[in-house]
């Protein structure tokens, strides 16, 4: 009897606390909102239409202080939900990085910077690529591209350059085998594409002079700069990290990845640039441009450039 007790006493302030969880939601949202599942963080998620955006990410009260919550909208991300795991990532992403003020009397007041818009962004961007889920990155390239926001270029430059350095910064990426080919199969590429201006390559335009390139080197960032006047164009293709930790690795093993691709007939230099930047110029006797991979220690970047025959 005593023990049916406990358990029947267990069991009431089980339905208690329960009760008092559903009454602290219901206060901003439906009761029994369908709770979605959300792969990038562990804060509660739901789908809700009634929301100032396909996704929110706010802080509401609880019996006893706050917590934070994910609302997702369920129209804009039927059929695409490639699109709905970057939106996810995204929202965990402001909440992870510290984005929301807790707001008592009106939990939908949060809005956010561009700033944190574009970190909440690469959050995503990384997130979504340590499943290797590219399409989730192709899905939000394609949803900002189809805004005409003069802004949306650069967050779309951004969302790429952050796919990208989640990629270059894992270890297989410099495994060689099949990816290592492709690497060198495009960077020959792209050399040939240098004799022509780059043009064979050129991909859509992410700015006023940047452009995306065809020939991207698989664990790289690659974009093409025109700067004008067409003779001083160049290929950046970029890898790095968001510290410095790895930015010895990362040019060592792009300068190795590269001088195995480019072969003996390649000599390699090392040099030091004007303001003091690591880098190796890879010339091959008789052929005009030159391939160089840097160590750019402002931007904690290393990248390769292919310079045009001058
Ligand atoms: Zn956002």
């Amino acid at each position: 009897m005593i023990f049916r007790s406990i358990i029947f006493l267990i069991s009431i302030i089980a339905l208690t606390i329960i009760s008092i969880e559903e009454a602290a939601y219901a206060q901003f949202i439906p009761l029994s909102p369908p709770r979605i599942s959300n792969p990038y963080c562990t804060i509660p998620t739901f789908q809700y239409d009634n929301i100032p955006a396909r996704g929110y990410s706010t802080i509401i009260p609880v019996p006893g202080g706050s917590a934070p919550i994910i609302y997702m909208q369920g129209a804009p991300f039927t059929g695409n939900p490639e699109l709905l795991h970057f939106a996810l990532a995204h929202e965990c992403g402001h909440q992870v990085l510290g984005h929301i003020v807790f707001n008592h009397i009106n939990p939908f007041a949060a809005f956010m910077t561009v700033a944190e818009e574009y970190a909440a962004d690469c959050w995503a961007a990384h997130a979504v690529m340590q499943s290797n889920d590219r399409a989730a990155i192709q899905a939000a390239v394609a949803d900002a591209n189809s805004f005409p926001a003069p802004t949306m270029p650069n967050r779309v430059k951004n969302i790429i350059s952050c796919a990208g350095n989640i990629e270059a910064s894992s270890a297989s990426d410099f495994a060689g085998g099949n990816e290592s080919s492709a690497f060198c199969q495009n960077l020959q590429k792209t050399i040939e594409a240098a004799k022509g201006q780059f043009a064979a390559i050129k991909g859509s335009l992410l700015d006023g002079q940047t452009f995306q390139t065809k020939a991207a080197l698989p664990g790289l960032t690659c974009s093409l700069d025109i700067n004008g006047n067409g003779q001083d164009s160049y290929s950046t293709c970029e890898t790095g990290d968001l510290d410095d930790d790895h930015l010895d690795s990362n040019y060592e093993n792009l300068k190795g990845r590269v001088g195995t691709c480019l072969g003996g007939t390649w000599a390699a230099t090392p040099r030091v640039s004007k303001s003091g930047k690591t880098f190796t110029r890879f010339e091959k006797n008789g052929a005009p441009g030159y391939v160089e991979v840097h160590k750019e220690s402002v931007r904690h970047k290393g990248s390769i450039d292919v310079w045009p025959p001058v």
